[in-house]
């Protein structure tokens, strides 16, 4: 039966560029999705940013910019992380689309038409400093549950507790520091302590099969049972009061959904965006029961995927999920890579320092299971596993057996194979099964050693009959043929049981045997008297300098012509805390006692001078800098030195090393600008 499947991966947040951790969810589901294309079935697969929200509101906003130019910049830099870890999305679009718009107002009418969506007025933490109600993300302290300090006011990184931020222990403001006082406003909530709400939840959570044993596990701790036994959960707050970019609440002002609640609707406004460029309507599809609707998420996020969402969907008449996939995090020598405060490996310098995408992916998948369990990347072991079970195992194995057939057979199979070769690939043929078990059950790693006990087979299979001691003896032609037809065919059975995870090696190997692109069934099928094309090397084995590059800071691994290496890589918000100004150099003098400094007068249009101290002396005369315009560091702490106050700095261009070489350039703006403007 072909099965219809509608796969997510969660939306990434629309405020910085992928990290490992994105990587990760999206080659394991990204292998799931190939996996099942290779069936035959149908499946869409889709993403999109998760663009609203006040962190991003904040972040625009310090770098001088409307929300919508921030993502959509953000949402600029993802292709070629996706395209080079072969990530094969249908269809990436932004919650900020019309469709989301429309689809998150809609859900919401449905739920108020239900009875499900109460107003009450709340007490919320305003910033007294920044005069404005304090987003969750903004308000930190202890968690309530765990007591684990510097947790953020939503829910608790630690424990994974969700909770309201006037529930955090000692609180602060993040933007100012500041501690918050309560304010109050009227604020709209999903009534999910609603008897209905948990009748369906306890039950839609208890499907067998839907979810997995330890995420059920967790969600039995979510219901909170009194002592009277009746189990309850608390009603979500889904209102955020304006200045807020998201979505407004029908039938209100200055009310807005919190981003959480449109974020997951991205889903289906992603889908619906996809339907419509490919001519397919989204209401017919999702109504059809065959329909699977699969996410894919960290388990950082189960609390929303497994309680709020399938409750808006449901009680809005729509379809709920089917399966909620949740894996854990990836850690580099056990430190969590996957959150936003730090990532150790960069999945785009790792392309850049020459390692292979699918190396990454073969590791990954290698290390994957069906459970919540976080994975780690360990160098050794990376190069191990790619050096001895990719390259040493399988590659090896079209390798020592393609040149023979070119030279001795003209790239002709033998059709008869004898009777040890065909028993090698019937065992081969018979693990087709079992390995589809796996994939589908997303034990990538029990699958993938799977293959590799296969390979094992076939090179011991190499080794007991030696063709290279064959090509030399008389008269055994026939058998050498017969040795050399067997690997390949058994190369290509354990090509597509590997494709799901290495689609571009697998492309190439179809084009070495000039076969159709490889699908399961072709696992069951013979190649017989096939001619395949000449070897081109496939693989190779990876060069541990690459890896050590990978972790280096990048001063070491790309040198840069003016012979300094690049700092490391900061995001936009880094950038936008530097305010850069032009102003004009209203006065310039030589400082009494000193070789290097000059004494700058500076108009950057505040109506007031600054007095700069600049090192520019060896290079400039101050006759001929006055009048000219330049690129000054507005928001520099004063900085007070022997001559005086400095108020700013002035940016110049020189060499690493100023003794070896004496040019010093001021920056220039291009003729027309004024003082003041910002530089972005
Ligand atoms: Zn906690």
């Amino acid at each position: 039966m072909r099965r219809k499947l509608f796969v997510t991966t969660a939306l990434p947040y629309a405020n910085a560029p992928f990290h490992i951790g994105h990587m990760m969810e999206y080659i394991q589901a990204d292998i799931w999705v190939r996996f099942q294309r290779m069936q035959g079935h149908e499946v869409h697969f889709v993403c999109a940013d998760d663009a609203h929200g006040a962190p991003i509101m904040i972040a625009a906003e310090k770098a001088g910019k409307t929300p919508q130019a921030f993502v959509a910049e953000i949402a600029a830099g993802r292709k070629p992380y996706l395209d080079g870890f072969h990530i094969g999305f249908d269809n990436w679009h932004s919650t900020d689309g019309p469709e989301n718009h429309e689809l998150a107002q809609d859900i919401y009418r449905a739920l108020r038409k239900q009875g499900l969506i109460a107003e009450r007025t709340i007490e919320q933490f305003f910033d007294p400093v920044k005069s404005m109600f304090l987003p969750d993300r903004y308000i930190k302290g202890e968690c309530p549950k765990c007591g684990a300090k510097d947790q953020y006011g939503d829910s608790c990184e630690v424990c994974g507790a969700v909770y309201s931020p006037t529930e955090l222990k000692n609180p602060y403001s993040a933007l100012s520091g500041a501690t918050p006082v309560l304010k109050s406003s009227a604020h709209h909530f999903f009534q999910l302590s609603s008897q209905r709400c948990i009748d369906f939840l306890q039950q839609w959570t208890a499907t067998p099969g839907r979810l997995q044993p330890e995420v059920l596990n967790k969600i039995r701790e979510w219901f909170a049972a009194d002592d009277a036994g009746h189990v309850t959960l608390a009603d979500w707050d889904i209102s955020r009061d304006a200045p807020y970019f998201g979505i407004r609440i029908p039938d209100t002002e200055d009310k807005y959904f919190y981003v959480w609640l449109d974020a997951p609707v991205g889903y289906l406004a992603s889908l619906k965006n996809y339907f419509g460029k490919i001519g397919k309507d989204v209401e017919t599809f999702l109504a059809d029961p065959a329909v699977e609707q699969v996410h894919f998420i960290g388990k950082d996020i189960a609390y929303f995927h497994t309680l709020f969402w399938p409750a808006m969907l449901h009680f809005s008449g729509r379809k709920t999920p089917d399966k909620v996939y949740v894996h854990g995090f990836i850690t580099l020598g056990g430190d969590k890579m996957s959150k936003s405060r730090g990532t150790g490996l960069s999945p785009l310098k790792y392309l850049e320092v020459g390692l292979n995408a699918e190396w990454l992916r073969y590791y990954i998948a290698a290390k994957l299971n069906a459970r919540v369990e976080d994975i780690d990347f360990n160098p050794e072991d990376f190069i191990a596993r790619i050096n001895s079970d990719l390259v040493g195992k399988y590659i090896n194995i079209a390798s020592r057996a393609a040149g023979f057939l070119a030279k001795r057979f003209g790239g002709k199979l033998s059709g008869d194979l004898g009777v040890e070769g065909r028993a090698l690939l019937d065992g081969l043929r018979n693990a087709s099964a079992g390995i589809r078990e796996l994939y589908e059950e997303r034990e990538f790693g029990k699958a993938l050693r799977e293959v590799m006990l296969l390979a094992d087979r076939v090179n011991e299979y190499v080794d007991r009959h030696k063709p290279w001691e064959l090509a030399k003896q008389q008269g055994m032609d026939a058998a050498l043929h017969d040795v050399c037809s067997t690997c390949i065919e058994a190369f290509r059975l354990l090509t597509v049981y590997l494709k799901p995870v290495m689609p571009a090696l697998a492309a190439q190997v179809e084009a070495f045997l000039k076969v159709e692109p490889l699908e399961w069934h072709d696992a069951t099928r013979a190649l017989g008297a096939h001619t395949i094309g000449p070897y081109q090397h496939l693989m190779q084995r990876v060069d541990p300098k690459q890896v050590d590059a990978l972790f280096e800071a990048p001063a070491a691994a790309t040198p840069t012509p003016g012979g300094e290496p690049l700092a490391a890589e900061i995001g936009i918000d880094d950038f936008a805390k530097v305010d850069l100004r032009l102003a004009k150099i209203v006065n310039a003098e030589h400082v009494e006692g000193s070789d290097k400094l000059l004494r700058l007068t500076l108009d950057v249009g505040e109506g007031r001078h600054r007095n700069v101290f600049s090192g520019i002396k060896s290079a400039y005369k101050p006759e001929d800098l006055i009048g000219k315009m330049t690129v000054m560091v507005a928001n520099l702490a004063p900085r007070k030195m022997k001559f005086g106050v400095s108020e700013g700095m002035v940016l110049a261009a020189s060499h690493a090393d100023e003794k070896a070489h004496s040019g010093l350039y001021v920056l220039e703006p291009w003729p027309g600008a004024v003082p003041g403007l910002r530089v972005r």
